[in-house]
């Protein structure tokens, strides 16, 4: 039989990946690592039995976790990324010359070690990069002892089960907020509503309970099972449509990134949510 990686991070659902070749099978102390290839989705990262990235796609998450709130805010200097392990992310906001720093705080090495050698293709311009900072720890400890500023923190950790569940508490987002700039900007993976409604409404919660403006935004990433997956924009101060779409647009222009995903019509639009995700915020953020 050949060999296959299955996705059993949905409760009642599995799906399973045909692997052309298994690249890395690990127990770290963390978690269990698989890296397979797929001849549909290229290669393919699961931590824990749940799809993290696949190289085919990971283009769609990475330049909406980084360019949405980038292109909003404008002027961002500094960036603080909890997680991320495949690097995929810090390279999309590394491609932003005016950016100063990108801190990085991931849990497990193994992780690293295993995207530096088999998914150079989505990380390959980030170690050399003298303004990439990696710190190997556990992002709630890295927070709470932290006495720098961001403009922007994003969070790109697995799904609140393990290490990362306190990574969607209200007290590590009280953390996040101490650490960030006026018009500072946190962005929060919050699941797929359509699988995941539990996950989508206690993370917009607590974001609600901690910052003034909070809203959500979709991706549709044919890697992550089950439809649309929510973002979570949470900030003191900066409204996600506090920039015209003609300032946004002229942002992107100048910018000139080469991106796939990404356009300031799509960003604008990925706040748009149907009805039942909609209800689904409303419910979570009306308390
Ligand atoms: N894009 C993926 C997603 O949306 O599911 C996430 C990719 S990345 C591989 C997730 C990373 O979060 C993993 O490398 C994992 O080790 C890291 N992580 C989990 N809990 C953490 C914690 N408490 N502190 C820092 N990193 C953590």
């Amino acid at each position: 039989m050949s060999e296959r990686a299955d996705d059993i991070s949905i409760s009642g659902i599995r799906h399973t990946y045909e692997a052309t070749r298994t690249l890395a099978r690990e127990r770290s102390p963390h978690q269990d690592i698989t890296l397979i290839e797929n001849e549909r989705f290229g290669r393919v990262l699961l931590l824990d039995g749940a799809t993290q990235l696949t190289t085919a796609d990971e283009f769609i998450y990475h330049e909406m976790l980084a360019h949405v709130p980038i292109f909003a805010h404008g002027d961002v200097q500094d960036v603080l990324i909890i997680g991320g392990g495949d690097c995929g992310l810090a390279e999309e906001v590394l491609k932003h010359k005016d950016i100063r720093r990108v801190v990085q705080v991931e849990l497990d090495a193994c992780v690293i070690d295993l995207s530096r050698r088999y998914l150079q293709e989505i990380n390959s311009g980030v170690f050399d990069d003298e303004r990439f900072q990696l710190h190997i720890r556990d992002g709630i400890s890295f927070i709470s002892g932290l006495d720098e500023r961001f403009d922007l923190v994003l969070v790109d950790s697995t799904d609140p089960v393990g290490a990362a569940s306190k990574l969607f508490s209200a007290g590590f987002y009280r953390s996040v907020r101490r650490c960030l700039r006026l018009r500072g900007v946190l962005v929060a993976q919050a699941g797929v509503p359509f699988v995941q409604p539990l996950e989508f409404t206690s993370t917009m919660r607590n974001l609600a309970s901690v910052f003034k403006v909070t809203n959500s935004y979709l991706l549709a990433s044919p890697g992550y099972f089950g439809g649309h997956l929510a973002l979570g924009w949470a900030s003191e101060s900066l409204s996600p449509a506090a920039s015209t779409l003609d300032v946004v647009r002229a942002r992107h222009l100048s910018a000139a990134l080469k991106l796939r995903y990404y356009t300031p019509e799509v960003a604008q639009a990925a706040f748009a949510l149907p009805g039942y995700i909609n209800e689904l915020l409303e419910a979570a953020t009306r308390d």
